[in-house]
C-alpha cells in the first residue's frame, strides 16, 4: 500500500509539472498509481501542491517534511500516557 507521505509526494512532483515516468523513476510509485493521484481518483483530499519535501503531515496537521518528524518522534517517545 502507498504510504500517505508518499502520495504527498506524488502529489507535489505533479504540482510541479514532472511528467508520470520521472515521478515513478523519483518515487518508485507505480505509473498507474501516479495516474489515479493525477486524475484525482484516490480517496486523498485534495492539498494545495506543496514546495518539493514539504507536505501536510496527516497526523498531526502540520506543514512539514515528510516523513513528519514530529509524529515519528512523538510515536517512538511517548507511549500510552498521553492520552489527550
Ligand atoms: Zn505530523
Amino acid at each position: 500500500m502507498l504510504e500517505a507521505w508518499r502520495e504527498e509526494v506524488v502529489r507535489a512532483m505533479l504540482g510541479r509539472g514532472l511528467d508520470h515516468r520521472r515521478i515513478n523513476e523519483l518515487t518508485g510509485v507505480h505509473r498507474t498509481i501516479i495516474a489515479d493521484i493525477d486524475h484525482g481518483r484516490r480517496k486523498g483530499k485534495q492539498v494545495e501542491p506543496p514546495v518539493y519535501g514539504i507536505a501536510r503531515c496527516p497526523t498531526c496537521g502540520g506543514k512539514v517534511t515528510m516523513p513528519c518528524r514530529a509524529c515519528r518522534m512523538r510515536a517512538g517517545k511517548t507511549s500510552v500516557q498521553e492520552t489527550a
